[in-house]
């Protein structure tokens, strides 16, 4: 069955991002549309730990219908899902390097990161900053859904990335690609870079025009 599916997935995935310290502690979850609604990791849950059965199960009003209490940060999935139709998962991590990103001073919060790589333009593209909001503070979730129409990736400021995609593998590969990314940019640091040229990168969004 699809959903039974999608349950061992998100456990697996969070399992593999948590042994590779992509995200610590109880930080970070991960959702996935499903056949009726969707699934989303249980508030307070450590990534590395997660049981199929008791991942929340909601409804498109957010409300639990089955499974233990929702990730507190659920508002941020169900503003990615309601804004991108097309997104099948989303993932939010504390992700050290693109939260190090996240609190530079003097980036452009329209475009944060340089064209490093094809393959950093073909699965982020353009990666905004969202303001700062204090934790639990639903004008958030108002934030997140002013940009999740026209961005599948945010970088949401002191904070960490939310990342859609047509499945968990794809938004997974994006989330990463971004993490790697930011800390190529740091290790970066002071030396001269040669990011992409105009004409490379309209290359690449020409051959991959979904980036
Ligand atoms: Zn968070």
């Amino acid at each position: 069955m699809e959903e039974d599916r999608l349950r061992e997935e998100i456990c697996e995935l969070g399992r593999s991002i948590f042994e590779r310290g992509l995200t610590h502690g109880s930080t970070g979850n991960i959702s996935a549309r499903c056949p009726d609604g969707w699934l989303l990791t249980p508030t307070g849950s450590n990534l590395g730990r997660l049981d199929p059965a008791r991942l929340s199960k909601l409804d498109w009003s957010g409300r639990l219908l089955a499974g233990d209490q929702p990730s507190k940060e659920s508002f941020l999935h169900l503003a990615m899902y309601q804004e991108r139709q097309r997104n099948g998962a989303v993932i939010h991590l504390h992700a050290t390097h693109s939260v190090a990103i996240s609190v530079l001073e003097g980036l452009d919060p329209n475009d944060l990161l340089p064209p490093l790589t094809a393959y950093y333009v073909m699965r982020i593209g353009r990666l905004p900053l969202v303001p700062y909001y204090a934790p639990g503070d639903l004008g958030l979730a108002e934030a997140v859904r002013g940009y999740a129409g026209r961005h599948h990736a945010l970088l949401l400021a002191n904070h960490g990335p939310v990342v859609g995609g047509s499945s968990l593998a794809a938004a997974a590969d994006a989330i990463e690609e971004l993490e790697a990314t930011a800390k190529l940019y740091l290790l970066l640091q002071g030396q001269r870079v040669r990011p992409l040229t105009p004409a490379q990168l309209a290359d690449v969004k020409r051959r991959y025009p979904e980036g």
